[in-house]
């Protein structure tokens, strides 16, 4: 399959959906590291991408990607807002008006993505944030789809790596944002934001496999 309008708008409430199940878990890893609020924030700019999907129906699934990335940039409180926001945005930039992507497509917007966090951001791998779980994420989906891989078997292979690259957060020491703070304190807890990002990389596996 490809993405098309109607897989990404289930994507994105996917995401939002699940995100808001796990709203107590983002919140208590980002006490351990931070300020408590990544699950509240998250939450929020979530609801507030998918409400707009509703207020104004998106033509393409580029703009989907840019509507959601302007909601999380407009409606989420803290350091993931901006960068989800700006991600997504350029990930749907990449995408162009097209009516569907296919999977070599979405590869490109997904690194176009991480391209964007880490210019914002400018947090390298190590530095246990959510780019830990997005840079092997992406490499796993392109390597999916260079192997022939359809999109649901790359998502699934990004999500899959996300969550092996989350646990990796766990001995590091925060090196960007609020949790950098804490210095050695930071470290044998997983990074919130990596967690986010494994949970949206997974509603994207889950949207393309069903
Ligand atoms: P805040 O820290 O402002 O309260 P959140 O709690 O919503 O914001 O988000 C924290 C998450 O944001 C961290 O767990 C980390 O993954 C991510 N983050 C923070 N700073 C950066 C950065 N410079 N680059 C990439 N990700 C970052
Ligand atoms: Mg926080
Ligand atoms: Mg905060």
């Amino acid at each position: 399959m490809n993405l098309d309008t109607r897989t990404a708008v289930a994507w994105i409430t996917r995401a939002a959906d699940d995100v808001r199940a796990d709203e107590a878990r983002l919140t208590s890893l980002d006490a351990a590291v931070g300020d408590g609020d990544h699950g509240a924030n998250m939450t929020r700019g979530l609801a507030a991408a998918t409400a707009s999907f509703a207020e104004k129906p998106p033509a393409t699934p580029g703009a989907v990607l840019v509507a959601a990335g302007r909601s999380l940039v407009a409606k989420t409180g803290g350091a993931s807002g901006p960068l989800y926001g700006t991600g997504l945005r350029k990930a749907g930039k990449a995408l162009g008006e097209a009516e569907q992507a296919e999977p070599a497509a979405v590869a490109e917007a997904l690194q176009a993505m991480l391209d964007g966090i880490r210019e914002l951001g400018e947090a390298a791998e190590g530095d246990k944030t959510m780019i830990d779980a997005l840079a092997p994420a992406v490499a796993a989906f392109r390597d999916a789809v260079d192997d022939g891989a359809d999109l649901g078997a790359a998502a699934r292979a990004a999500a899959d790596a996300a969550e092996e690259g989350l646990a990796a957060t766990v001995p590091l020491q925060a090196r960007k944002g609020r949790a950098s703070y804490l210095g050695a304190r930071s470290v044998g807890h997983e990074d919130p934001g990596a967690a986010s990002t494994t949970l949206v990389l997974r509603a994207l596996a889950e949207v393309t496999t069903e």
